[in-house]
């Protein structure tokens, strides 16, 4: 049985209070599926975030890494700065850092080499943008974004990695994936990753989808059976609501 997972990322959202406010709800909420739950609070939060909730079965992530070890970086966050402040997950590959920060295939390879060496587990988000989508080439874009930043691994590595497919077009647009689409890309997923590594890895790697999930149509989503959970962006600001998407499992 694949994990399931509902992973909140908070993006560039909440100051500090927000932070604790937010958190205290969350830890009101009660939870009554088996996913392992998530969220992703922003780096300056991180610390107060872990330490509200050490003692919770909320896992506190973070939203991206360098993949330097130190230096020269200015405004930059290393694998072992997050380690040292309880992070043992982190997301990486999100559209919004390919798109506005430049992020490719090679550097996001790196980023997720120097996670690994850390022992960090990894939410490595991908997706097509809907050009793809509609001239009909979404796959062979998935299979690229994967392989070019995965496929170098070994597959002891991949106990440790998290797939999010996450379309471009439906990031916080309002607009999802039909289950159906997102059943169709999560199987062609396991599929490419059965092709590199066998039919035992790509059984054994839960495949989140992410966009524009909320609590009328995650159940649905979710019923599908390559879909192992959600990364979840605006409605994991509302603690009824993430709660509510955390247990349509
Ligand atoms: C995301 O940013 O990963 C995301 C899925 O956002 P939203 O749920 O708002 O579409």
């Amino acid at each position: 049985m694949r994990q399931q997972i509902v992973a909140g990322n908070w993006k560039m959202n909440n100051d500090l209070a927000q932070t604790e406010t937010l958190i205290t709800s969350l830890k009101n909420q009660t939870k009554t599926s088996n996913a392992e739950v998530m969220i992703a609070p922003t780096f300056t939060n991180l610390w107060q975030a872990y330490q509200t909730l050490k003692d919770d079965t909320i896992e506190v992530i973070a939203q991206n890494m360098h993949f330097a070890e130190n230096g020269a970086y200015t405004g930059e966050i290393s694998a072992s700065m997050l380690k040292s402040v309880g992070v043992k997950t982190v997301i990486l590959g999100h559209s919004e850092r390919r798109e506005y920060f430049g992020e490719t295939d090679t550097i996001l390879a790196k980023k997720v080499d120097t996670a690994l060496a850390h022992h960090l587990r990894v939410i490595f988000c991908f997706g097509e943008v809907l050009a793809d989508r509609k001239s009909g080439n979404h796959e062979n874009i998935v299979e690229g974004q994967i392989k070019n930043a995965l496929f170098h691994l070994e597959a002891s590595a991949f106990k440790n990695i998290v797939l999010a497919y996450e379309p471009v077009w439906a990031i916080g647009t309002g607009e999802t994936a039909t289950p159906e689409q997102a059943q169709d890309m999560h199987a062609f997923i396991r599929k490419t990753l059965a092709n590199k590594y066998g039919n035992d890895l790509a059984n054994s790697v839960s495949i989140l989808y992410g966009g524009s999930v909320k609590p009328n149509n995650a159940q649905e989503i979710f019923s599908k059976p390559d879909v192992d959970g959600g990364l979840i962006g605006g409605a994991a600001l509302n603690a009824n609501d993430f709660f509510a998407i955390v247990n349509a499992f």
